[in-house]
């Protein structure tokens, strides 16, 4: 079908409404898809129509296909500003908006310079939470100016509830402050009681339920008491509004269309605030590959995509694509070698129409030769006009990639790294961002403690008093402006309050200017290498700039976990070329020219933290799946023969002997080519073929 336009002005839309027309000559934009894809795009018209499930192997086109129908819903009018549509991380939600522009820039006909409609409710469940929250905050009784806590910071005030509790001190060891909230989030995710979660997921906890229960509820309190609601919270929090009819109906009221990818990995609490939404499933479209679930450890549930279109009463639509369009063939019979023996599963072998070579298997000595190879492999790739970002280098764990990243900072090979908050986490970036929050929020305990922990003079004993003081009272920020400072800490702390008051009248981004300069003699002081620093500070300076406000910044950043994002650390300039690192958790939905993966070795995939039960396998042999997934024309998975585990060990250099991974059985492996790498580095694919000599005769006559 040829899309043209028409613009007419509803009175009761905000936007326009765009009725596609025929007009000849125009390229229509969804001619590349193929028929199965089309009919999901086309599924049911502009009006919200039944539930719809796109399930399909990976690299199938489901994303495409999602972006599709979102270009297609708006070109027949639907309003951009209802839709809602769902993703796994905010970067996953730009390029989304960014494919659906490109294609909807070209069905209406737009010229260069003319912006296609936005999509402001594209996000991950978490950031569309607090927005919501945030707008209702009022009739919630939340406060307006609640901040979201990020993993640490949650941490932190976890330890702090767990030691007013007195559990810090009991004799037998009580669960240290990250599984606390571990189980909490689980808890939480999975809808699941205390005992339960205890049971199936941490059974060293066995014993200690009715403490960690109330451990819970004392977190719950003292989160709410300072205003304050950490990442699973959102979800909670959204959850509950959802379980008020009258509530649920109005934010429902607000989207005409609801849209989720990846929809393989929600758990039972997003399952059911999507179901909320959408209670006859009308105008919902869900997409995803059970084949691809690999966050059943924080709860995800594989059953809300397998057991989607019997939810409703008009069954949903079930759409199957079947061609691959990412992956070379010798690559994808790898890919379903790998998961032909996982336990049933729905969706099936992919197949692809381009032909190439096949994927290899190297064996190195160790990490350091796994690095250099790799390096050595980029470059060399680099020199044939592959870019860097054509290329990605993917592992299990963040630490796996150590190596790695001295030896590309070696040789000058520009990287960014997907899967750690490396940037976000220095010290430096979090009193920054502290001086924000406190400001912003004068109750934000952990904020308020990391600056008053910052000012000289300041100690422990007089944060406390400080804090509680401001706690205590009706108005914190008359408390703060009450407080009397240690005597060496005069002038930091008038400072201090100057800042305080300027960063609440300052405007939007103007404030982290002023947060700058207030910092910037701390960070002289504290820091030896504070040029360095200095340079991160800038370069959060200008992502703030790419924010509205300051409610939205503060809530974004929190957002992702690290070990879900998929935001970079230290990116650099977007012009830039550069290496993707990434774990393979954060590869999700992605897709490179060239992929290497690190330690194929069983203790890094399986994960050696991973092993206790045949479900735990299974999810680590679909993770390694979508790292194989991710290649397009090449594919390498390396074996070191000698893996470090623990550089801090007590006992000293501590190495595990590489079996190679338990996945890549003699089957699998006898689809890719096997490289052996010598000792320098050189590349050895058949074995050093020697000419024959008498070694016995020789050593003989030399003596
Ligand atoms: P994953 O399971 O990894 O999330 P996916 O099913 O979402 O993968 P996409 O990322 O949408 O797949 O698409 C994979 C690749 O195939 C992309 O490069 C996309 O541009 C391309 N592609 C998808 N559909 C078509 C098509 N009909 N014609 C040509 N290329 C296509
Ligand atoms: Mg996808």
């Amino acid at each position: 079908m040829t899309a043209g336009r028409h613009v007419a002005q509803s009175p009761t839309l905000r936007t326009p409404v765009i009725t596609p027309v025929l007009a000849p000559g125009r390229t229509d934009p969804f001619a590349t898809l193929n028929d199965e894809q089309r009919a999901a795009v086309d599924h049911g018209g502009a009006a919200p129509a039944p539930p719809l499930l796109v399930i399909a192997g990976a690299g199938t086109g489901k994303t495409t296909t999602l972006a599709a129908r979102v270009a297609r819903l708006v070109c027949e009018g639907a309003d951009p500003h209802r839709l809602l549509l769902l993703t796994f991380s905010r970067r996953a939600a730009q390029q989304m908006e960014r494919r659906a522009g490109q294609l909807l820039h070209a069905a209406l006909g737009l010229r260069a310079a003319q912006a296609a409609p936005r999509l402001p409710w594209a996000g991950t469940f978490h950031s569309v939470a607090a927005r919501l929250l945030r707008e209702h905050a009022a009739a919630l009784g939340l406060g307006e100016s609640f901040s979201v806590l990020d993993r640490a910071d949650a941490e932190d005030l976890m330890g702090w509830v767990r030691e007013a509790q007195g559990l810090a001190s009991t004799r037998t060891r009580f669960p240290l402050k990250g599984t606390c909230l571990a189980i909490w989030s689980r808890v939480v995710n999975a809808r699941a009681p205390v005992a339960q979660v205890v049971a199936e997921a941490f059974p060293w906890c066995l014993g200690w339920e009715d403490e960690l229960e109330r451990l819970l509820h004392a977190y719950l309190r003292e989160k709410q008491q300072q205003q304050v609601l950490d990442y699973d919270d959102l979800l909670l929090y959204w959850h509950r509004l959802m379980a008020e009819p009258a509530a649920a109906a109005a934010v429902g009221a607000r989207f005409d269309h609801v849209l989720v990818d990846e929809y393989q990995d929600t758990n039972r609490l997003q399952a059911e605030i999507v179901l909320a939404l959408r209670p006859d499933g009308r105008g919902l479209t869900v997409v995803g590959d059970d084949a691809q679930a690999i966050y059943a450890f924080r709860a995800a549930r594989v059953r809300n995509i397998l057991e989607f279109p019997a939810q409703f009463e008009t069954p949903a639509r079930t759409v199957v694509l079947e061609r691959n369009y990412r992956s070379t063939q010798p690559l994808l019979d790898a890919s379903n070698a790998v998961i032909a023996s996982a336990t049933e599963r729905f969706t099936k072998r992919l197949r692809s129409d381009r032909s190439g070579e096949r994927p290899q298997l190297v064996a190195v000595a160790d990490e350091i030769a796994q690095a250099r190879w790799v390096a050595d492999r980029v470059l060399e790739r680099r020199e044939g006009g592959l870019a860097l970002r054509r290329q990605a280098v993917l592992f299990r764990a963040a630490s796996h990639s150590a190596v790695l990243e001295l030896e590309l900072a070696r040789r000058d090979i520009p990287f960014v790294k997907f899967g750690g908050l490396r940037f976000l986490e220095a010290a430096h970036v979090k009193d920054l961002l502290a001086a924000l929050r406190w400001a912003h929020n004068p109750r934000h305990r952990l904020a308020g403690w990391r600056v008053a922990l910052l000012l000289p003079g300041v100690g422990p004993a007089a944060a406390r008093r400080l804090l509680d003081a401001m706690q205590d009272g009706d108005d914190a920020l008359q408390a703060m402006h009450a407080f009397a400072p240690p005597r060496a800490a005069a002038a930091d702390w008038a400072d201090w309050l100057r800042t305080a008051q300027a960063l609440r009248d300052a405007g939007w981004p103007d404030a982290v200017d002023t947060a700058l300069r207030w910092y910037e003699p701390h960070l002289q002081r504290l820091h030896d290498d504070a040029a360095v620093r200095r340079r991160d500070l800038l370069q959060l300076a200008q992502i703030a700039a790419g924010y509205a406000s300051r409610e939205r910044f503060l809530a974004e950043l929190a957002l992702d976990p690290p070990e879900a994002t998929s935001d970079d650390a230290g990116a650099p300039h977007l012009d830039d070329d550069y290496l993707v690192l990434s774990t393979m958790h954060s590869a999700k939905g992605q897709e490179w020219t060239a992929v290497y993966v690190l330690n194929a070795v069983d203790g890094c995939i399986p994960s050696d933290m991973a092993t206790g039960s045949a479900a735990e396998i299974d999810e680590e042999r679909r993770l390694l799946y979508v790292a194989t997934t991710r290649a397009k024309q090449h594919l390498a998975l390396l074996v070191p023969q000698r893996f470090h585990v623990t550089p801090q060990s007590r006992a000293g250099d501590r190495h595990v002997y590489g079996g190679l991974t338990r996945f890549v059985t003699p089957e699998v492996a006898a689809l890719f080519d096997a490289v052996r790498v010598d000792a320098d580095g050189a590349d050895d694919a058949a074995g050093i073929a020697l000419p024959p000599i008498d070694l016995m005769a020789r050593v003989r006559d030399a003596f």
